[in-house]
């Protein structure tokens, strides 16, 4: 059957799948990404892990894959193929879409794994339908993917969609990446983690235990998460005033709070517009699936559209 390699690289670990045409799942897998042994190492793991999947495709499936997605952390070169930077995993200008291809010796893409979450959640998760939307998760930190006809704006550089670093509270937290007041230090769900420990006085305490203090009324809690909410906002209100989006999906950690966040925040969005049209602000549908499936979409993408003449061999 006609299928293609999805991969989806985390910090520690990597997710996979192979994916038909139709986008069936055929096959899913998990490996560590064994980052303790180097930067090299993980690099080594991937590709091993991709061939893997290939033959595995190769014995299962009649077939192997036509294609693979790849979507990684940090600062991605998606045009070059290269993943420019990624703090958690030591790596530098990896050029992953040349090693893989020479690898497999099939059609590679290489996504960033924010950006290819967002293509999914657009085209086939809580967007789907939707021509202009905005792909925001609050996890660890906050990154956004700008949804455009059914692609994801990746910008000049790889950067667009950094909406963690918009500055919301000027001259407010010192950031990682040099800023101070960047919306990240106050609304991703390590931040409202930190808040909420702080408020509460146990250090065990997290983002979920504050919405969960804040579902049974506390009011200490109401304004550790209010404060998250503002602050969300504010950079969410920005970003509608820069893309006019249809729909604003939000995801990660913090969004699982369901309607204890949802409610709130439009609310809050709807009091900062004046002349901005709403958007629909919906929750993520496909959790931490999202960065897999968009691989996949990515790899299907090859076949379909980028190298029209790839889909003519091996049917
Ligand atoms: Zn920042």
């Amino acid at each position: 059957m006609r299928h293609v390699i999805a991969l989806d690289v985390g910090g520690t670990g990597m997710k996979a799948a192979l994916v038909t045409d139709g986008g069936e799942l055929l096959h899913r897998a998990r490996r560590a990404t064994g980052r303790e042994r180097g930067p090299d190492a993980v690099v080594a793991t991937i590709l091993d892990f991709a061939a893997e999947l290939y033959a595995y495709g190769a014995e299962h499936h009649g077939a192997p894959a036509l294609a693979a997605g790849l979507a990684v952390p940090g600062i991605v070169d998606e045009e070059h193929g290269v993943a420019a930077y990624a703090a958690n995993l030591g790596w530098r200008d990896v050029p992953l879409r040349a090693l893989l291809t020479e690898r497999l010796g099939i059609p590679v893409a290489l996504g960033h794994d924010v950006r290819t979450g967002g293509l999914a959640e657009g085209r086939i998760g809580a967007g789907k339908g939707a021509d202009r939307f905005l792909f925001v998760p609050l996890g660890t930190g906050i990154a956004g993917a700008i949804g455009i006809d059914g692609r994801v704006e990746a910008g000049a550089h790889g950067f667009a969609g950094e909406i963690g670093h918009v500055v919301v509270r000027p001259g407010g937290t010192d950031c990682p990446c040099g800023q101070r007041g960047c919306l990240e230090r106050y609304a991703s769900a390590s931040a409202v983690s930190e808040a909420w420990a702080a408020a509460c006085g146990d250090p065990d305490a997290d983002a979920a235990d504050c919405a969960k203090a804040v579902a049974s009324g506390d009011p200490n809690a109401v304004r550790v998460w209010q404060e998250a909410v503002d602050a969300l906002a504010d950079g969410l209100v920005t970003a509608v005033t820069l893309l006019d989006p249809r729909t604003l999906i939000i995801g990660g950690g913090l969004a699982e709070a369901g309607e204890v966040l949802f409610q709130p925040l439009r609310d809050a969005v709807r009091r900062r517009v004046t002349f901005q049209k709403l958007p629909t602000i919906v929750p993520a549908a496909l959790g931490d699936t999202a960065g897999c499936l968009g691989a996949g979409l990515l790899a299907r993408d090859l076949l379909t559209t980028t190298h029209p003449t790839t889909a003519e061999v091996s049917t």
